[in-house]
């Protein structure tokens, strides 16, 4: 009997989950990603109970590792050189596990790559459903040369093929949802925030290699995500009533710009040097995708395209790894009739996003301070939390909060 036969649209964290997930229940998947290559370390992920549930029972939690450095020291710094011992990613209840993106990218990838077709520089360019299949044309593109030489691309062919599922783990701007379920507009809801993220080269001046940095200023802030064994990441945050305006220079205008005029003083002097130097690193601005359905009779969207979290919730790679888990799950169990496992996967799904959404509204204010009274308020808390005894009793209260982190949704 010939097995079901899926396309999977992205190779990031949803995607590959996907690809393996289905290979499980006896799926052949067909992996297409529009870029060129396989993309590096990105940024900062802290993973939480529900994707480490996820990633154990996927059978990839050791490979993933874990980067948390226990002796880890993070400061809540001022333009002046000011300092205090804070609170961390790590000291959060729930004790997240605090890695790169690319740590898991890489552990799904080495998994999927002996069990699926993987196709780089290839998109969906029109997806045509009807009861018994999903007619897909996809266009590959070849790129000339690799990595930064990579400058030329053109069009090497399309072809239409037949898919019996077709996932869109394409992503915040997903071209399966825009296909399929429509523009970017009916879904994308803007946070009004802009956020430039690299690894740096180096270590904070003054401050050591394990040492976490947060400088948080009404509107914008500066993040440095320590590692025990890489480079530090970087995240910088700032609100803008204007987002068109933030990409029309160069991103390393927009953050100098966003973080003026006041002078920086010597720590965001340095964060500002060495994202400016990176060769690598995001700068988007941030949006939640919010959607009624996920999914039609054999189309479903998984992951950021279906209901970006955003990086303020903490919980984009779990719960693309939950959603990846459980979509094997319920297309097991309703082998032969997609459309039945889908609803089944969206109602189970729904409230535990929906809750993780309004999280992630809630959250924005712990990266970026809104007003100067969200900034006072920071700095008290910090004093409390800096010492061994704050940070036991702020886990002790805060414990009921984050309990959704670690809900197992795909069990
Ligand atoms: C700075 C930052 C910090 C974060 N911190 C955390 C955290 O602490 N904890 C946490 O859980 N989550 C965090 N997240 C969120 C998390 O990284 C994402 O939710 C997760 O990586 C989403 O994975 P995905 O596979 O759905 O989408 P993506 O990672 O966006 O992958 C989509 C893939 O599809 C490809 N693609 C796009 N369009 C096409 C197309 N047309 N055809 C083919 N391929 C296409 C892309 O190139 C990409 O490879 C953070 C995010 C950011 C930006």
């Amino acid at each position: 009997m010939n097995k079901p036969r899926a396309l999977v649209v992205g190779m990031g964290i949803g995607g590959l989950a996907t690809a393996l997930r289905l290979h499980d229940i006896g799926w052949d998947s067909v992996l297409v990603e529009r870029a060129a290559e396989r993309r590096g370390a990105g940024y900062f992920v802290g993973m939480f109970g529900t994707g480490q549930a996820a990633a154990t029972r996927l059978g990839m939690v050791d490979a993933i590792g874990n980067r948390t450095d226990p002796t880890s020291i993070t400061y809540d710094v001022e333009r002046d050189g000011r300092r205090r011992p804070g609170m961390g990613y790590g000291d959060l209840p729930g004790g997240p596990q605090l890695i790169l993106r690319g740590d898991i990218e890489a552990a799904l990838y080495d998994a999927v790559a002996p069990l699926a077709e993987m196709r780089f520089g290839t998109t969906p360019v029109a997806i045509e459903e009807s009861a018994d299949g999903v007619d897909v044309t996809l266009r590959t593109t070849t790129t000339t040369g690799t990595g930064e030489t990579a400058t030329t691309s053109e069009p090497s062919g399309e072809t239409t093929e037949r898919f019996d599922l077709v996932v869109g783990a394409d992503g915040l701007r997903s071209t399966v949802r825009r296909l399929v379920f429509g523009p970017d507009a009916d879904y994308l809801r803007p946070f009004h925030h802009i956020i430039g993220a690299t690894i740096l080269e180096e270590p904070v001046p003054g401050f050591r290699a394990l040492d976490g940095v947060v400088l948080a200023e009404p509107g914008r802030s500066a993040w440095v995500f320590p590692f025990a064994d890489h480079e530090p990441g970087l995240l910088f945050n700032y609100r803008t009533d204007d987002e068109d305006a933030q990409f029309r220079r160069p991103p390393i205008e927009s953050l100098r710009k966003a973080f003026g005029p006041e002078p920086t003083g010597p720590v965001l002097g340095n964060l500002l040097d060495q994202f400016e130097a990176a060769d690598d690193f995001l700068f988007d601005s941030v949006h939640q995708v919010v959607m009624p359905s996920w999914h039609t009779g054999r189309v479903v969207l998984l992951g950021d395209s279906a209901w970006c979290l955003t990086l303020y919730s903490g919980m984009g790679a779990s719960s693309a790894l939950a959603g990846a888990d459980l979509l094997g799950t319920v297309l097991q169990r309703n082998h032969g009739n997609p459309a039945r496992g889908l609803r089944e996967w969206d109602m189970r799904l729904r409230p535990f996003i929906a809750g993780h959404q309004k999280n992630g509204r809630r959250d924005l204010v712990t990266f970026v301070p809104q007003t100067r009274r969200d900034k006072v308020t920071r700095t008290l808390t910090q004093t409390l939390l800096g010492n061994a005894t704050g940070k036991r009793l702020m886990q002790r209260v805060f414990a009921p909060q984050f309990q959704e982190k670690s809900i197992d949704v795909a069990a």
